[in-house]
């Protein structure tokens, strides 16, 4: 028997660990189902977990806010990403946790009487922008599809209701650009698939207060742009603004802060990755070597 490939990717599934090719749930489980599940990622940079307590703060909030339980405390979960990290090897790693509702007794349909699942898996590093569009910026809609209302789904609490970041990201792929933020009732833009979104504007930093997940890429930017003495506005950002705004930039844990270049069709600014977006990008990668936000992990 040869043993297992771990090399692209481990998964743990319901407590055991297995290559990602062949990590799979029940068709059963209502994550599946009826995309009743939370999650959170977490990023490894050069052997260590970034910001890791701040993604498995997240996840537990989440986990509380949709009535789920994943039968691990922080410490475990912890333990179990490690674990799915060291045996893939990967330096540069993209680590999922997923909480599912898993399935009631066969013929109920009564969500308080369904088993929860814990899943967790490691793969590479995932950019959510390749090398060129690092360099010279993404092109990025507003879309027109507007984002769920908060009052229905609660957007702090990382789900997978993605249908409509998923469509408006089709109609910004059929109109050339690279990818694709969504509105609210009132216009103002929120979040993308994955991301949130900021502008600079007169030297202030601005990026949207309500209707989109805080992220942890988010949270880090507001951070660094107080570390840097400059002005950081929360508030409500209209498409206009975004669309006149002197930078644009993105910021996810599938890359950190991107640059955008040219939104619905126009340029911003110059055309190239702004001054103050440029900073912000090596503070990034610098603050991936400060102690206090990285955890290293023994790969022994
Ligand atoms: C995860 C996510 C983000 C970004 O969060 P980070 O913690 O910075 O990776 C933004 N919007 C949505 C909808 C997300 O799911």
């Amino acid at each position: 028997m040869t043993s297992p490939d771990y090399s692209k990717g481990v998964a743990c599934v319901r407590g055991q660990y297995v290559p990602i090719a062949e990590a799979s749930i029940p068709i059963t489980d209502w994550g599946f189902l009826r995309s009743d599940a939370t999650y959170d990622v977490v990023t490894v940079w050069d052997g260590a977990f970034f910001r890791m307590d701040a993604h498995l703060e997240r996840f537990l909030l989440s986990c509380k806010r949709w009535r789920l339980d994943p039968g691990l405390n922080a410490e475990q979960i912890a333990q179990t990403l490690t674990q799915c990290v060291r045996l893939s090897g990967l330096r540069a790693s993209y680590v999922e946790m997923i909480c599912t509702r898993g399935q009631p007794p066969w013929g109920s349909r009564d969500p308080r009487l369904a088993v929860n699942q814990f899943y967790a898996f490691a793969v590479p590093y995932v950019w959510l922008a390749n090398e060129a569009q690092r360099a010279n910026g993404l092109h990025l809609c507003i879309s027109d599809v507007q984002r769920i209302p908060s009052a229905s789904v609660d957007p702090r609490a990382k789900n997978y209701h993605w249908n409509d970041l998923t469509m408006g990201l089709l109609g910004a792929l059929d109109a050339g650009a690279d990818s694709v933020v969504l509105v609210d009732a009132q216009g103002n833009v929120v979040e993308g698939p994955g991301f949130n979104v900021f502008c600079v504007r007169q030297g202030a930093v601005v990026t949207p207060a309500q209707g989109m997940l805080e992220g942890i890429s988010r949270r880090t930017v507001i951070e660094m742009a107080q570390s840097l003495r400059l002005e950081v506005q929360v508030r409500a950002l209209p498409a206009d603004e975004l669309r006149s705004a002197d930078e644009v930039f993105l910021s996810t844990s599938g890359g950190g802060v991107l640059p955008v270049t040219v939104v619905d069709g126009a340029a911003i600014g110059d055309g190239k990755p702004g001054a103050i977006t440029r900073r912000l990008v090596e503070t990034y990668w610098a603050w991936h070597r400060d102690p206090a936000l990285n955890r290293a992990i023994d790969y022994t």
